[in-house]
């Protein structure tokens, strides 16, 4: 399936939550979410519709994709892998997705959001121990350093997203030194080190269908 082009905002409202895809925008009152929190079209504004069974499954699953921006057969991949591994299969799913290289590149502030990050990665301005690596999805390994690319560190955008990400936080398996643009892998990410509001046993539920 081609990847989604259209108005990002548009896929927050169907969530009903936000799913910051839109970069500092996303913390103002400009956000989308704030102004109209119900979801678009011509009948977004209709009472009395409550999601239940399948349909809470499926939006659960399609949060993650969207928060990630993961199609949906590599998503699938991420949970036949999660189910493989030990531990619980919904958790497993949801810290393969974070330490995805963009993922880490966007919990640094080197892009304002994850789509930002993924162009970075994809442009060759991320190193991962010292070596360019241009794939995305690539896993992140307990102390793998990550950096800015020397010559890429006065790009204005990448200066930016550092400059607004310092209020963001960092997550705490994460590590920045912020003036010299490197982040250290402390330690594979818990759930509680995951912030997104999901409830990762449903997408499970959805498919063990
Ligand atoms: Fe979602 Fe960000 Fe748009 Fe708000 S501004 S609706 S969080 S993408």
């Amino acid at each position: 399936m081609a990847r989604y082009t259209g108005a990002v905002c548009r896929l927050c409202r169907r969530e009903r939550m936000k799913l910051f895809l839109k970069g500092d925008r996303c913390f103002k009152e400009k956000c989308a979410i704030e102004r109209r929190a119900y979801p678009p079209g011509q009948h977004g504004q209709r009472r009395g519709r409550r999601t239940m069974g399948y349909g809470l499954q499926l939006r659960e699953k399609q949060k993650v994709k969207r928060i990630y921006g993961v199609q949906e057969r590599q998503f699938r991949n991420y949970f036949k892998k999660a189910d493989r591994l030990k531990g619980i299969t919904g958790e497993n799913l949801l810290v393969l997705l974070e330490r995805r290289l963009d993922n880490v590149a966007y919990s640094l502030g080197f892009g304002s959001s994850r789509a930002q990050a993924r162009q970075l990665v994809r442009h060759g301005h991320i190193l991962v121990d010292g070596k360019k690596v241009t794939i995305p999805s690539f896993t992140v390994d307990p102390n793998q350093v990550i950096t800015v690319k020397e010559a890429s560190r006065k790009n204005e955008f990448i200066r930016g997203a550092v400059d607004s990400a310092r209020g963001r936080g960092i997550p705490g398996w994460l590590e920045l030194d912020a003036e010299s643009f490197t982040g250290t892998v402390r330690n594979v990410p818990t759930r509680e080190d995951i912030k997104i509001p999901i409830q990762e046993q449903l997408i499970v539920e959805l498919y063990s269908r």
